[in-house]
């Protein structure tokens, strides 16, 4: 494919980094935008002498013009329960103000659109596994509803920058993702319980554990994303990995793969905490030709380094 100019926002998060390097990979030229509430230029110190990547310190809340783009990755939103939390308004803001804003980068170059939307747009859900076609059961007061409805907002306005403006937009709901850059303080479960068992803490397990989640590691994600892309299609797509595991069955995979003996703790379980996820990823398959490919005592193993070393800064 044709090198083309790319933005990409949430640029030195986790998984906007990732995808940065992956898109630079590919020889396009990357504009990283970002405001560093919740991301680390560290993410990004790699990139320092690659002339083809740029960074933007910019908070998509307020409207930007870049310059011309060939296509926009909108990426940028706290993303963890302990950061839209604690940044209740701003993730509003974001999921509104900032998606139309980029949206509006979209429509005046005539640029593709992708949006990183989330498992979370289906709430605690009745369905299960979680179809596209499922309208979720989302509590729209609840403490998790900053992240959730500013997700099915941009849903909504990215449909109707589709159907009025004809923007060439794409929508990924993304399932549980981690691997290496994973925010090591951001309260996920994957970072709380690898930093935990590395420094020989107990792992905190929230409510009884039954609760179940699917996790995907960050290079299957990425495939997906760039797929998706590159398709002609406009609804959302599930991308996760389907393999679903109760959160207790988690930690003792983290306690195996790092081989700590740390002991399990009971916490309280946080209101509106989702019982199950697990992706039904059918449409990805048929669609983009995607499979996820590592299996989480894999991925675990590929972060474990990563992991190390933010124990060992930390300290
Ligand atoms: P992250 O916190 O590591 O990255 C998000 C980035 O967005 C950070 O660098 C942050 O500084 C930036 N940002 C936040 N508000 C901004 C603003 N107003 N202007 C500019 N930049 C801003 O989180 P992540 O896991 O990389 O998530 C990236 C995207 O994927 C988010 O939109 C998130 O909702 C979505 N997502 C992630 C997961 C997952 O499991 N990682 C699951 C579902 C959806
Ligand atoms: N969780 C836990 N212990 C922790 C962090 C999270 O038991 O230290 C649980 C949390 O209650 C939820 C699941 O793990 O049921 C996934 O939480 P996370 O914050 O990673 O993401 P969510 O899927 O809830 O957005």
């Amino acid at each position: 494919m044709a090198s083309q100019t790319i933005l990409v926002t949430g640029a030195a998060g986790f998984l906007g980094s990732h995808l940065c390097d992956t898109l630079l990979a590919e020889g396009h030229t990357v504009i990283g935008v970002d405001n560093l509430s919740t991301g680390k230029t560290a993410n990004l110190e790699h990139l320092s002498s690659e002339s083809r990547f740029r960074f933007l310190d910019q908070d998509i809340i307020r409207a930007f013009d870049p310059g011309h783009v060939d296509y926009v990755f909108n990426f940028a939103s706290p993303a963890s329960p302990v950061d839209y939390t604690r940044l209740g308004i701003e993730t509003l803001l974001v999921g509104s103000a900032g998606t139309i804003n980029t949206l509006e980068i979209a429509r005046k170059y005539s640029a593709g659109f992708l949006h990183a939307s989330t498992s979370e747009c289906y709430g605690d859900p009745e369905v299960h596994p979680q179809v596209e076609t499922y309208w979720g059961n989302v509590n729209p007061i609840g403490p998790r509803s900053v992240y959730d409805e500013a997700k099915r907002f941009s849903e909504a306005a990215i449909m109707a920058y589709h159907r009025y403006h004809g923007v060439n937009t794409h929508m990924v709901r993304i399932f549980n993702t981690y691997g290496p850059r994973l925010q090591a303080n951001d309260g996920r479960v994957i970072s709380n319980f690898m930093i935990q068992a590395l420094r020989g803490e107990p792992l905190t397990i929230y409510g009884d554990g039954s609760q179940t989640r699917s996790f995907c590691f960050v290079s299957d994600l990425i495939d997906g994303i760039v797929r998706l892309s590159r398709s002609e299609e406009h609804l959302p797509v599930n991308i996760g990995n389907p393999d679903e595991w109760t959160i207790l069955e988690c930690a003792q995979e983290v306690l195996a793969v790092t081989g700590s003996r740390s002991e399990i703790v009971r916490m309280p379980l946080p209101p509106d905490d989702p019982t199950r996820r697990k992706p039904d990823i059918t449409r990805a398959r048929t669609l983009l030709g995607w499979e996820p490919k590592i299996p989480l005592r894999e991925g675990l193993k590929l972060s474990l380094e990563y992991f190390r070393s933010s124990v060992a800064v930390a300290q």
